[in-house]
C-alpha cells in the first residue's frame, strides 16, 4: 500500500512542495510514496510554483480512512483530513509545535525549529546522499522564500539561508529576489477572488483552551489591496465564525513591505485577544508592528492568553 503524503488543510506552497519532496525522497530509498494536498484547487502562489517547475499537482485526499499516512507541515487533528484517527500514520516531517496526533505504533518523526519544512527536507536529503531532482529543489526553494517571507519572517534561520543557497544552484535560480516578487504577486492577487477564498486562501484552526480558534493570513504588498473589500470581508469572517460555532476568527492582513499585520479580530470575548497582543482594538480591528509569523507571533501569545 503507498504511503500518501499530505500537508495541512488549505494548503500552503511548503504543504505542497514539502508532499511532493517527502514523497519523491521516501520513493528514492525505497518505500512506494503519493504526494496528495487537502484541496481541489491550490492557491495561487502554489500554483505558479508548479507551473514554473513543470510539477503536476498532487492528487486531492480529503479521507485518510484505512490509509498509510506520512504528515508534513503539520502534526494538529485539526489541520488534517478527516478520519485521520483511523489511519496509520508512519510518517511525520515538520518545523511546527508538535500536535495532538498520536500513533500506536514508534514512527519516524524529524522536527526543527527552522523557517520551512523544506528546509528539514533538504537537510534529508544532503545528510543522507539523496538526489534531488532539479523542479523538486525549484519547489522547495519558493517553499522556503514564502514560509520566511524572503528571510523576514521571525523563523527564518540560518539553515533556511543555508538550503535557499543550495537549492537555488541545484534549481538554476539565479534571482531568488525576483522569484520571491512574482510569488508575492500572484499570492496577495485578490482580483475577484471570493471573500470565502480570501479567507480560506491560508486558514487554520486552533484548539486553544478548549475554545475553536480559525486563525488566517493574507499577506499583501500593501494594505489598500484590501481596501475595497473590507466589509465583505468582515461579513464572511463573521459568516465563519458563526458556521463553524468557533469562539474567535483572526484576519491577519499582513503588510510585507512595511513588515506588520493588521488584525480583523471577532470574537466572543476581544479583551483576551487585546490582553494577548497588549493592544486596544478600535473598530474589531488592531495594527500589530513586526508581525509577520502566525506561528511564532500570532499562536504563541493567543494560547498564553487562552490558557491553553
Ligand atoms: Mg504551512
Ligand atoms: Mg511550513
Ligand atoms: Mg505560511
Amino acid at each position: 500500500m503507498s504511503v500518501y503524503v499530505v500537508g495541512h488543510s488549505s494548503p500552503d506552497t511548503d504543504s505542497v512542495a514539502s508532499a511532493i519532496a517527502f514523497a519523491n525522497y521516501l520513493k528514492a530509498t525505497g518505500t512506494d510514496a503519493t504526494p496528495v494536498v487537502q484541496a481541489t484547487s491550490l492557491n495561487p502562489e502554489s500554483k505558479l510554483v508548479l507551473d514554473k517547475f513543470g510539477l503536476a499537482q498532487p492528487e486531492a485526499l480529503t479521507d485518510a480512512g484505512g490509509k498509510k499516512m506520512a504528515l508534513v507541515d503539520f502534526s494538529d487533528i485539526a489541520q488534517a483530513p478527516a478520519n485521520i484517527g483511523k489511519a496509520e500514520v508512519v510518517a511525520i516531517v515538520d518545523h511546527h509545535k508538535i500536535g495532538d496526533i498520536t500513533t500506536g505504533s514508534p514512527i519516524f518523526f524529524y522536527a526543527k525549529p527552522v523557517g520551512c519544512t523544506c528546509t528539514v527536507l533538504y537537510e534529508m536529503y544532503k545528510n543522507n546522499n539523496v538526489a534531488l531532482p532539479k523542479n523538486v529543489a525549484g519547489a522547495m526553494l519558493c517553499a522556503i522564500l514564502s514560509d520566511t517571507v524572503n528571510f523576514k519572517s521571525p523563523t527564518c534561520t540560518p539553515e533556511d539561508k543555508a538550503a535557499v543557497a543550495a537549492l537555488t544552484k541545484i534549481a538554476g535560480v539565479s534571482d531568488t529576489n525576483g522569484l520571491f516578487m512574482e510569488m508575492l504577486k500572484a499570492k496577495s492577487s485578490i482580483d475577484g477572488v471570493p471573500i470565502k477564498d480570501l479567507i480560506f486562501r491560508d486558514y487554520k484552526d486552533f484548539d486553544m483552551g478548549g475554545k475553536k480558534i480559525g486563525i488566517c493570513q493574507l499577506e499583501l504588498a500593501t494594505l489598500d489591496q484590501v481596501a475595497a473589500i473590507r466589509a465583505d470581508l468582515a461579513k464572511g469572517l463573521q459568516a465563519v465564525k458563526a458556521e463553524g460555532k468557533r469562539h474567535s476568527v483572526i484576519m491577519m492582513l499582513t503588510d510585507v513591505v512595511k513588515e506588520g499585520s493588521e488584525l480583523l479580530v471577532f470574537s466572543d470575548e476581544p479583551a483576551i485577544i487585546e490582553k494577548a497582543f497588549n493592544g486596544k482594538l478600535s473598530n474589531g480591528t488592531m495594527w500589530v508592528n513586526g508581525m509577520m509569523s502566525r506561528k511564532k507571533q500570532t499562536v504563541p501569545p493567543l494560547q498564553k492568553a487562552f490558557g491553553a
